[in-house]
This record gives structure tokens, C-alpha cells and sequence, in this order.
């Protein structure tokens, strides 16, 4: 099965990605993922890609879409997988269709995550995650047990993703319902589809999309 996320940051898209690899057996590919690997990594693409994505825009299409080709060939992805942030505008969703076209694939599903704007800036600003484990937490809606350590491996140093602040973040919600949102258009008239309440708690949302995806 090939799918397709769709939702503003901090939809909790990376979450359910997450669980559906380990349900499925499937790859996720996440293109913020990939951009940070190389950002960290300095190399000429992490170089470029940092200036936009610190101010919250998109990276330039040619980059993601080579990012994807070089990901979506390889037989690991034979079995299925999950787009997580890729398609983000309908250059991007077109170039998909050519991509998965020369490989005989095609995608199965789209999700759309839904969440109210102000319920995005409080887990997008509020999201930090132990530099040791890597456990994410959210000053609003999942704190440490005690405050300063690490509930999993106990450390007590924790980072931050250098766009989740909240003037970051909207901005990346402005970029989304100009460049993204028209994608739920897109993929509505190609009867793919299908819309969840990620508001609820991340094993209910799973429920509801393990059936939609079996709809
Ligand atoms: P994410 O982790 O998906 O929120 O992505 C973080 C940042 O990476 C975005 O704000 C963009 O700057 C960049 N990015 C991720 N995916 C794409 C994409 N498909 N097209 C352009 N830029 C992207």
C-alpha cells in the first residue's frame, strides 16, 4: 500500500506515520526527516536547504523531487510506503505521478489531517525532544514527569528543532494553506481522499485511519 500524508506541521502526521510502518512493514519517508540528515551533515544540499527551511519556507522543488526519486526506487519501498510531508505543492504532486508512472506504482491513499490552527501553534511551539533518546514532549500537552528529565532514559538535556518557534510556525502555516492546501483539492477529484480528526488522542486517530484505509 502507497499513501500519501497531508496536514499542516504539527498534525501529528510523523506520529502516525510511525505507527503504520510497524503495522504495515512499510517505509516511511519523511522529506523534513531527509532535509535535516542533511543539514546535519552539512553537504551542499543541507547548506541550501537551511536558509528556507529556518525561515519556514519551502525548500526548492528540484531538491525535495530528487530526494524522493533516490528514496522511492530503492526495493525497500517494494512493499509500500508512507509520504510524510511529500507532495507539499502541485508542481511536487505532478512530478509524483510521473515518478510512480515510470515505476508502474501508483498511490492507494490520501490523508488529510485535520486540526484547528491555534491547537498547531501550541504543539508545534511547545514541541522538544531529549537529545539522548530522542523521546518528543510538548510543554502544553505532554510534559516531563519530572520536570528536567527525560521520562524514558532519565538524561536531562533536551533540544529543539531550530523552526519550531512560533513565529516559525506561522509562517510554515501560511506557506501550507497557500502551497499544500490545494492538494486536498487535487487528490478530492481523484477520488483518493480521505479526511481525519487529528485532534483526538494519536491510538484513536490510528483506528480511524487504519479503517479509511481499508475503506
Ligand atoms: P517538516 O518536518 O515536514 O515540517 O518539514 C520541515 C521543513 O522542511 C519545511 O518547513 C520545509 O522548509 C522543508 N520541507 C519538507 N518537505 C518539503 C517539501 N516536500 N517541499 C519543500 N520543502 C520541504
Amino acid at each position: 500500500m502507497n499513501v500519501i500524508f497531508i496536514g499542516a506541521p504539527g498534525s501529528g502526521k510523523g506520529t502516525q506515520s510511525q505507527m503504520l510502518q510497524m503495522h504495515l512493514g512499510i517505509v516511511g519517508i519523511s522529506t523534513g526527516d531527509a532535509l535535516r540528515s542533511e543539514v546535519t551533515n552539512k553537504s551542499e544540499i543541507g547548506i541550501l536547504a537551511k536558509s528556507y527551511m529556518d525561515s519556514g519556507q519551502l525548500v526548492p522543488d528540484n531538491v525535495v523531487i530528487d530526494i524522493i526519486k533516490n528514496i522511492i526506487v530503492k526495493p525497500n519501498c517494494n512493499k509500500g510506503f508512507i509520504l510524510d510531508g511529500f507532495p507539499r505543492n502541485v508542481n511536487q504532486a505532478l512530478e509524483l505521478e510521473k515518478m510512480l508512472e515510470s515505476l508502474s506504482k501508483k498511490i492507494n491513499k490520501v490523508v488529510f489531517f485535520e486540526v484547528s490552527d491555534d491547537i498547531l501553534i501550541k504543539r508545534i511551539s511547545g514541541r522538544f525532544s531529549c537529545k539522548n533518546c530522542g523521546a518528543v514532549y510538548n510543554h502544553y500537552f505532554k510534559p516531563l514527569k519530572k520536570e528536567g528529565y527525560c521520562d524514558k532514559c532519565g538524561k536531562s538535556e533536551f533540544e529543539k528543532r531550530n523552526d519550531d518557534n512560533e513565529q516559525t510556525v506561522k509562517k510554515r502555516l501560511k506557506v501550507y494553506y497557500q502551497s499544500s492546501f490545494p492538494l486536498i483539492e487535487f487528490y478530492k477529484k481523484k477520488n483518493l481522499l480521505v479526511k481525519l480528526d487529528a485532534l483526538k488522542i494519536a491510538p484513536l486517530i490510528f483506528e480511524h485511519l487504519l479503517s479509511s484505509l481499508n475503506s
